[in-house]
C-alpha cells in the first residue's frame, strides 16, 4: 500500500499538512515581527545612548574648559611664569590639576616647549604637542587629543596672559577604562573609544567590546541612520559612533562607539521561539497521532471490505466481514454482506440457467456437451447419442397458442425422462429438440430406446381434456464408431435425424460420409444469391393440358440450377436447404419475375396460357409477397387469373394464421391458388375450407401408377369428388402414360401434367412443344380409350 495514494496516507496528509503550514507561517511571522522590533529597539537604544553621551561630553568639556581658564587666570601662576619661578609653577600645576581631577597639567612656552609638567615623562624644553600652533588659537581655549606615553589624553589649552600671552597652560584628561565605565554606566551599552588618524586603534573599551571587536575594529555597512553593523568575533553588533573630542572638519580624533549585541537583544525572543517551536511540534505530533488513529479506524474496515471485494471477484463468496462499527462504514459492511449473498444467489441461479433449458429445466446444449465429454473421457468409451425432434410444435403453437405448445413440450420432456434408465441424460436443446445420452449402449440398444421413446410419445400426452399424439424423428450416433468428440457425436446424431426426416422415416442411424453432403448443402445455400446474379438459375416449364378438349392451358415453372462447381442441381437437392436457410424468398421472387415475363411472352405469341409457380412455407409469411406479385402483373400487363400459385398443405399449416392472410390478399388480387402434392399431407377438410383455393393438384405418387393401381385410382376418384363438392378444379401431375391420361379424363379430372405430355423444358423448348402439339389427337385418343375409362 502506498502511503501517498492510500486512504490513510491521504487522511494523514490532509490533517498534518495544513496544521504544519499554519504553524510555520505563524512562527515565521511572529519571529519576523519580533526581529524587526528588536532591531528597532536596539537602534533606538543606540540613538538614545548617543544623545546621552553627547550631552554628557558637552557638559564635561564645558567644565574642563572652565577649569583650564580658571588655571590660566591664576595670579600666582602668572607671577611665577613672569618670574620664571619653576617650583611655584610646578606646585600651582599640581594643585590645580589635582583640584579639577586632571591627569596631567603642563605649562608651555609660546614656542610649544615644556616649561613645567606634572608628568615626569615630560622634561623641560620637550615639544609634546607637535607644531607650536597646534594648541594655539589666540585667546581661545583649544581642545585636542594627544598620545603621551602609553595613554591618550584629552587636552584643553589656553594662553596665560600678562596681559599679552606669555605662556600656555594645558590640562589633560586621560581617556581610559574609567571614561568608558562612566559612559557604560550612563547608557547601559557596550562602549569603545577609538582613535582617529593620529593615534588609531582601540583606546579603551568595556570588556565585551574589547573581546569582540578587538584592537582594530572594522565598521561594516555604514547605514544612513548612523547605525553600523559591526562584525564581532562571536556575534554581530549594532553600533553608533559619536565624536568624543578634538572635533575637526574631518571628524573627531577620538570617537565613542556604542555597541548593542544583536544576539543579546534577541536572546529573550529566541527562548520564546524555542518554546513556540516545541509547542508546535507537540501539537503536530498529537494531531498526527489522532489522525493515524482516526484513519486507522476508518481504513481498517475499508481494507477488510476491499479484501472481501477481491475475494468476491475471485469467486469466493464465503467472506467473513467483521466490522463492528455502527457508523457509515458499518452500514457499508452490512450492505456489502447483503450484496455478497445476493450475488452468490444470483450467480447460482444464472449458472443454473446457463446450464439448463428455461422451459423444461433440463440440461441445455452446453451442459449436455460437458456431460458427454465426461462420459467419453477421451477414450474408447461407448456412448450412444440420440437426437430427438418433436414434429409440428410450431404448427401447434400457431393453432393453440404458445402456452399450449410450451405445456406439450414440458409434458413430453417429463414423459421422455420417465422412459429413460437412471444413468441416461436427457437434454433439451431448444424449442422442439431433445438429446439423450445413453452410456454403454450398443447400436441395437440405442435403436430400441429410440423406438420406445417414439412409441411413448405417439401414445399421446395429455393436454387439458385431450390427448395430443406427438410425432417425432430420432437420429442416433454412437461413440466410438461415429465419433469420439462430444460436438461431433451431437452433430452426427442431428444429421442422422435430419436425413431420417428427409427420407420420411422416424429413426435413423448415422452413416459415415454424410458430413460432405451437409457441407455441400451449406455451400449451396451460400451460393444462391450469387448464382441468381450470375445467371446460373433458369426457369423451365412443364406444359399442362385441359382434359376436356386436350387444349394446352399453361405450364408449371420449375427452377433449374447450373451450379458452377457441382453442375446441374435438382430442385429437390437445393430447395429444402434454401428453405431451411430462410433465403427461399430470393428464389421465389426470381421465379415469379421470370414466369410472369414468360406468361406475357406466350400471350404475345398469341397463346393465352397461364403459368403456375411454386410457393414455399416461408413465402406465406411474407406480407409483401402480394404487393410484389401485383407489381409484376402490372409491369407485364398480365391478368392476375393467368397466375397460379402452388402451395403445399404443410407449408400452409406451419403458420396457418399468417399464411391465411397472405393467401387472402393474393386471392383478392385475383391470383389463382392451387394445393400442391394433395393427398400426402394430413390437413383436415375443415381447415381446407378456410383457405381461398381454386384447384387441387393430386400428388404424382397417386397418378404415376394409374390406371393399374386400384387403391390409387380410388384415391384419385375421391379427390375429384371432393374437389367438385368444394367447387375446385383438379390437376393431375405425374401423368406418364396415355392410359393414365385417359383414365383421368374419364374420372373428370380437369387438367393434366406429366412426362407423357412433356418433361419440363426451357422456354424455347416449350415454344417448340406448343407449335408441335396437336390437341385433337389427344382428344381422339381419349375418345378411343373410352372403354378403358369404363373398365376403371
Ligand atoms: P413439384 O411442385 O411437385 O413439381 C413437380 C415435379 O414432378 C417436378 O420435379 C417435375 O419434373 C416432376 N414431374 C412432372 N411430371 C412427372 C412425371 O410424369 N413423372 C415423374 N416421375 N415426375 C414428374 P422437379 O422439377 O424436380 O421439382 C421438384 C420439386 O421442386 C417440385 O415439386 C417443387 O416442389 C420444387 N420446385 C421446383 N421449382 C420450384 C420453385 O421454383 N419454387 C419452389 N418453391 N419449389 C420448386
Ligand atoms: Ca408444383
Ligand atoms: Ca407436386
Amino acid at each position: 500500500m502506498h502511503l501517498r495514494t492510500s486512504f490513510r496516507g491521504k487522511l494523514l496528509l490532509l490533517a498534518l499538512a495544513p496544521l504544519a503550514l499554519a504553524q510555520a507561517v505563524t512562527i515565521y511571522a511572529v519571529m519576523r515581527t519580533v526581529e524587526r522590533d528588536v532591531d528597532a529597539r536596539a537602534r533606538q537604544s543606540l540613538a538614545i545612548g548617543a544623545t546621552v553621551v553627547d550631552e554628557y561630553l558637552a557638559g564635561r568639556n564645558d567644565q574642563l574648559r572652565t577649569s583650564v581658564q580658571v588655571l590660566a587666570a591664576d595670579f600666582g601662576l602668572k607671577e611665577a611664569v613672569a618670574t620664571g619661578d619653576a617650583d611655584t609653577i610646578r606646585s600651582v600645576l599640581h594643585n590645580h590639576g589635582r583640584r579639577v581631577a586632571a591627569d596631567i597639567a603642563v605649562l608651555l612656552d609660546l614656542e610649544g616647549r615644556v616649561i613645567a609638567a606634572t608628568d615626569p615623562a615630560l622634561g623641560p624644553a620637550d615639544r609634546p604637542f607637535g607644531a607650536p600652533g597646534d594648541l594655539d588659537s589666540g585667546s581661545q581655549t583649544v581642545e585636542a587629543t594627544a598620545r603621551i606615553g602609553a595613554a591618550v589624553y584629552q587636552l584643553f589649552a589656553v594662553p596665560v596672559r600678562a596681559p599679552t600671552p606669555i605662556a600656555r597652560v594645558v590640562l589633560g584628561f586621560r581617556l581610559d577604562d574609567a571614561t568608558v565605565e562612566r559612559i557604560v554606566a550612563l547608557t547601559g551599552l557596550d562602549t569603545a573609544l577609538i582613535g582617529g588618524s593620529s593615534h588609531p586603534g582601540l583606546i579603551a573599551g568595556s570588556a565585551a567590546a574589547v573581546r569582540e571587536i578587538g584592537a582594530a575594529p572594522t565598521l561594516l555597512q555604514p547605514e544612513t541612520s548612523g547605525v553600523f553593523i559591526v562584525a564581532g568575533a562571536a556575534t554581530d553588533y549594532l553600533a553608533v559612533t559619536t565624536g568624543f573630542a578634538d572635533r575637526t572638519a574631518n571628524g573627531a580624533e577620538v570617537e565613542v562607539v556604542l555597541l548593542r549585541s544583536l544576539t543579546d537583544a534577541m536572546a529573550p525572543y529566541v527562548r520564546a521561539r524555542s518554546v513556540l517551536l516545541a509547542f508546535g511540534a507537540v501539537l503536530l505530533l498529537s494531531v498526527a497521532g489522532a489522525a493515524v488513529w482516526l484513519s486507522g479506524s476508518v481504513a481498517r474496515p475499508l481494507h477488510m471490505l476491499s479484501a472481501a471485494a477481491r475475494s468476491l471477484r475471485d469467486g469466493n463468496y464465503a467472506v467473513d466481514l467483521e466490522v463492528a462499527s455502527r457508523d457509515e462504514v458499518g452500514e457499508l459492511a452490512t450492505s456489502f454482506r447483503a450484496m455478497t449473498a445476493a450475488i452468490a444467489e444470483r450467480e447460482e441461479r444464472i449458472s443454473h440457467q446457463a446450464m439448463h433449458d428455461r422451459l423444461t429445466d433440463l440440461p441445455n446444449h452446453a451442459s449436455v456437451v460437458r456431460r458427454l465429454d465426461a462420459l467419453l473421457g477421451g477414450g474408447d468409451a461407448r456412448v450412444a447419442v440420440l437426437s430427438l425432434r418433436l414434429a409440428r410444435i410450431a404448427a401447434l403453437a400457431s393453432t393453440l397458442g404458445h402456452g399450449a405448445s410450451d405445456e406439450v413440450v414440458q409434458r413430453a420432456a417429463r414423459l421422455l425422462r420417465e422412459q429413460l434408465p437412471g444413468d441416461a441424460t436427457l437434454g433439451h436443446l431448444g424449442s422442439d429438440e431433445f438429446v439423450v445420452l445413453l452410456p454403454g449402449a450398443t447400436n441395437e440398444a440405442a435403436l430400441d430406446c429410440a423406438e420406445n421413446l417414439r412409441a411413448r410419445l405417439a401414445a399421446g400426452v395429455p393436454l387439458g381434456n385431450a390427448d395430443i399424439q406427438l410425432q417425432c424423428t430420432l437420429g442416433i450416433a454412437a461413440a466410438p464408431d461415429h465419433g469420439r468428440l462430444a460436438e461431433a457425436l451431437l452433430r452426427n446424431a442431428g444429421l442422422a435425424r435430419t436425413e431420417a426426416e428427409h427420407r420420411g422415416e422416424e429413426v435413423g442411424l448415422y452413416r459415415h460420409g454424410r458430413e460432405d453432403y451437409h457441407m455441400r448443402q451449406l455451400r449451396i445455400v451460400n451460393d444462391l444469391r450469387g448464382a441468381i446474379r450470375a445467371g446460373e438459375l433458369a426457369v423451365w416449364y412443364q406444359p399442362q393440358v385441359r382434359l376436356v378438349d386436350g387444349a394446352a392451358t399453361g405450364g408449371e415453372a420449375l427452377v433449374r440450377w447450373e451450379h458452377a462447381e457441382y453442375g446441374r442441381l435438382a430442385p429437390d437437392e437445393f430447395i429444402p436447404a434454401v428453405e431451411e436457410a430462410g433465403t427461399i424468398g430470393y428464389l421465389t421472387r426470381y421465379v415469379l419475375a421470370s414466369a410472369i415475363a414468360q406468361c406475357r411472352h406466350w400471350h404475345d405469341l398469341g397463346k393465352p396460357l397461364s403459368v403456375s409457380v411454386n410457393i414455399s412455407a416461408r413465402d406465406l409469411c411474407d406480407d409483401y409477397l402480394p404487393y410484389y406479385v401485383l407489381q409484376l402483373l402490372r409491369e407485364h400487363g398480365v391478368p392476375a387469373a393467368r397466375l397460379v400459385l402452388e402451395v403445399t398443405e404443410s407449408s400452409v399449416m406451419q403458420q396457418f394464421a399468417r399464411a391465411a392472410i397472405v393467401l387472402e390478399c393474393l386471392r383478392d388480387i385475383g391470383v389463382r391458388l392451387a394445393m400442391d402434392d394433395f393427398g400426402t399431407g394430413q390437413s383436415s377438410l375443415a381447415q381446407l375450407r378456410n383457405i381461398p383455393l381454386h384447384e387441387l393438384k393430386i400428388d404424382k405418387s397417386f397418378v404415376m401408377s394409374l390406371p393399374d393401381h386400384e387403391q390409387n385410382g380410388a384415391i384419385v376418384r375421391t379427390v375429384v369428388e371432393l374437389a367438385r363438392s368444394l367447387g375446385l378444379e383438379v390437376v393431375a401431375e405425374g401423368v406418364e402414360s396415355a392410359a393414365a391420361l385417359h383414365y383421368l379424363a374419364g374420372v373428370g379430372c380437369t387438367r393434366a401434367q406429366g412426362y407423357f405430355l412433356s418433361r419440363p423444358v426451357p422456354p424455347a423448348g416449350f415454344r417448340d412443344w406448343l407449335l408441335a402439339y396437336r390437341p385433337e389427337r389427344r382428344t381422339e385418343r381419349r375418345a378411343e380409350s373410352r372403354p378403358f375409362r369404363h373398365k376403371a
